[in-house]
């Protein structure tokens, strides 16, 4: 769906109706296809159809649904269509709840047009690149710890043999912990590194990623060997499995 020539679809998901017209009109000009649903009923039947979308853009307010429970919603029911969220909120708070709702960026009103333009182009470029790896283009990575098979290149993760599939963040996670094995990470590296984020106070962001992990990969989630809390700094990733912490 990424081939050149072939104009790529936009779901924009806006109940500001003089927002969605002027983005659907400069989206249209940049050579989108593009569908606008003012309600996440509205998004949730588009999805339905049988196309696929390159992106969407997903407004936070939304009249029915807000638009972390959307995206929430689309990523539990196996769709990882790459998500722009927009909010009027500045607050930081909002940023990581829209990456937690497994959102890919987010973007603050009022934004610029061409801010937009330049975070969907990325987005489509790195879907690309993605491609091209998952072709075995690109370099091998694959991690294996316990009963975990994880191929980087094509997202393929199985346990035991039984396939999982992991949001974007989880993987990242997950490759940032298998590129510094046995070392204890803080969460402000793991912040900067993996979700972008620079001197973000006080989150349990990190704390919640590691917590998935351990439920897709720990043999025992409440005593794990892989996943290691470090007291008060952050946490270490062990291939092979380590005593089980406390946490
Ligand atoms: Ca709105």
């Amino acid at each position: 769906m990424s081939g050149s020539g072939e104009s790529e679809r936009l779901l924009v998901v806006e109940d500001e109706t003089h927002l969605a017209a002027g983005l659907k009109l400069n989206l249209e000009m940049e050579g989108f296809l593009v569908d606008v649903a003012e309600t996440a009923r509205g998004a949730a039947q588009f999805l339905a159809r049988p196309y696929a979308y390159a992106a969407i853009v997903l407004d936070v307010m939304l009249p029915d649904l807000d638009g972390f429970d959307l995206c929430k919603k689309l990523r539990v029911a196996g769709n990882y269509t790459p998500v722009i969220m927009l909010t009027a909120r500045s607050a930081p708070d909002d940023r990581v709840r829209g990456l937690e709702a497994g959102a890919d960026d987010y973007l603050v009103k009022p934004f610029e047009l061409r801010e937009l333009l330049a975070r969907i182009r990325s987005l489509l470029r790195r879907r690309r690149w993605e491609d091209v790896e998952a072709q075995g283009i690109g370099t091998s990575a694959t991690l294996r710890f316990g009963a975990t098979l994880v191929d980087f290149d094509s997202q393929k993760v199985t346990v035991g043999g039984k396939a999982l599939r992991l949001t974007r963040l989880e993987l990242e996670l997950l490759r940032y912990f298998a590129e510094h094995p046995d070392r204890v990470l803080d969460r402000d590296e793991l912040l900067e590194n993996v979700w972008h984020l620079r001197n973000y106070p006080n989150t349990r962001t990190v704390d919640n990623f590691v917590l998935r992990l351990r439920k897709y990969f720990e043999p025992d989630p409440s005593r794990p060997v892989h996943f290691l809390a470090v007291r008060g700094s952050g946490y270490r990733f062990c291939p092979v499995p380590a005593q089980p912490s406390d946490s």
